[in-house]
């Protein structure tokens, strides 16, 4: 079974390790940290499971922590979740119906087309968005990393996160009661898992934010099921099985790449923003007050939105092609009802906004007058060493090593420059 006390969805390999602290430096959010030569997640209450470290490890010292085989048993039925992302994953020829049924066939009882939820949600937006005018932009937060990033750095815009529960828990939901319903199994003996793009999804399972239970039981990783349903779809003509389970128009589909929103509130404006330093750009300018006339902003953290994922098979620019490929073929007309949506949203899935808040950092001090102490000395630090933002102390940039030293986890000489300074420095006086 699952690790439950799960806090961050990666772990770094230190045998693989060699120190070469690109990840420091790719961090967003500066909580990696090279010491002894090995990485680690030094500040990990400020780790937003982007996984931006995952992506630039060129050892893959950097693992994600999902679901594995191992983890499925014990529950009497098992059903899958996948994100519309793969569909994209197994090059032309194969269809959604036959990708969903290659799924099932590596070992699910059920599959749901979670691009149908993905449909329903824009409805529920769009209905939010109408009943409530301010604030705005509202902000999705179906990327897990964006709402951590939001409640961690950017108070002010906590109460712009959309309190909207995502697809791939009313999925869960609907999967559960459905199942229990046909085959009398009782929702805790079902296994409900996502099939993932990206390991945050575990992280918004085990530690979900602005709920206090996921309804998901796990999130396993596309690439791990990639070669297992290749071999099922190279003779997918043997699968005795010919349900229709995939039932999504292209609006559900298109959730998996940037501008999704743009084809699901056709009548609303609004702006989609993907990658992380696009992301941090945008949040800086709502935060500024530089967005106006936008109702939604929708924002993921991979680049090109979830076909981007760090836990794919396909590269992101064909899965995008090949994604584009069947919202024209599936067309941009929702299929769904949107009255039955709403009723269902209305009596569920509207969360509290009360229950998103701001994290605050930890202070340099629960003392005030040490805590400005420790600030002073952060600049005089910041004076003292030599701006080259290399990294090479294990530190993201010399603000970053200052304060470590400041909080007692670095010293000045970790600075190379410093270093070799103090070595000349030694070796004139022994000249002398
Ligand atoms: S990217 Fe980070 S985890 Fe990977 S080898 Fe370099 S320092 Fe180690
Ligand atoms: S997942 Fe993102 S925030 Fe967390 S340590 Fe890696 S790069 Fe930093």
């Amino acid at each position: 079974m699952l690790l439950h006390d799960q806090m961050h969805s990666i772990m770094v390999d230190k045998d693989l390790c060699t120190g070469c602290v690109l990840c420091t430096l790719a961090c967003p959010v500066q909580a990696i940290r090279v010491r002894d030569g090995k990485a680690d997640v030094v500040k990990s209450n400020q780790c937003i499971d982007c996984g931006e470290c995952l992506r630039v490890c060129p050892q893959q010292a950097v693992r994600s922590m999902t679901t594995q085989r191992q983890d499925l048993t014990g529950y009497k039925a098992l059903a899958a979740l996948p994100s519309p992302v793969l569909y994209a994953q197994f090059g032309e020829g194969h269809t959604p119906n036959d990708i969903l049924l290659a799924l099932k066939s590596v070992g699910f009882d059920y599959v749901f087309d979670l691009a149908v939820n993905c449909e329903m949600v824009f409805v529920a937006i769009d209905e939010y968005l109408r009943r409530n005018p301010a604030p705005r932009p509202m902000i999705s937060n179906f990327c897990p990393p964006i709402a951590r990033m939001i409640l961690k750095s950017y108070p002010n815009l906590v109460s712009h996160i959309l309190p909207i529960e995502v697809p791939r828990e009313t999925a869960a939901k609907a999967a559960r009661r459905r199942i229990t319903r046909d085959r009398g199994i009782p929702p805790d003996q079902i296994g409900v898992f996502h099939i993932t793009p990206c390991a945050a999804k575990m992280v918004s399972i085990m530690k979900p934010v602005g709920v206090d239970k996921s309804d998901l039981d796990g999130a396993i990783a596309i690439r791990d099921l990639y070669v297992p349903m290749m071999k099922a779809l190279e003779s997918v003509e043997e699968i005795e099985d010919e349900s229709v389970l995939q039932r999504s128009s292209g609006v559900g589909i298109s959730w998996s790449i940037g501008r999704g929103s743009v084809r699901g509130l056709p009548n609303r404006p609004s702006l989609s923003v993907t990658g992380v330093k696009d992301v941090i750009r945008i949040l800086d300018d709502v935060d500024a007050g530089r967005v106006n006339g936008i109702d939604y902003l929708e924002l993921s953290i991979c680049p090109g939105g979830c076909v981007g994922g760090p836990l794919v098979v396909e590269n992101k620019h064909v899965a995008t092609s090949r994604i584009e490929d069947l919202i024209t073929q599936y067309g941009v007309r929702s299929r769904i009802d949107a009255r039955k949506v709403l009723r269902t949203y209305e009596q569920t899935y509207l969360l509290s906004s009360a229950r998103f808040r701001a994290e605050e950092p930890p202070p340099l001090d629960t003392d005030l007058d040490r805590a400005l102490e420790k600030m002073n000395r952060i600049e005089e630090l910041v004076g003292i060493l030599p701006g080259k933002q290399c990294g090479a102390c294990g530190a993201p940039s010399c603000r970053d090593l200052a304060e470590d030293i400041v909080r007692g986890n670095a010293s000045l000489s970790d600075c190379v420059f410093i270093r070799v300074k103090e070595l000349e420095d030694a070796c004139a006086r022994s000249g002398d």
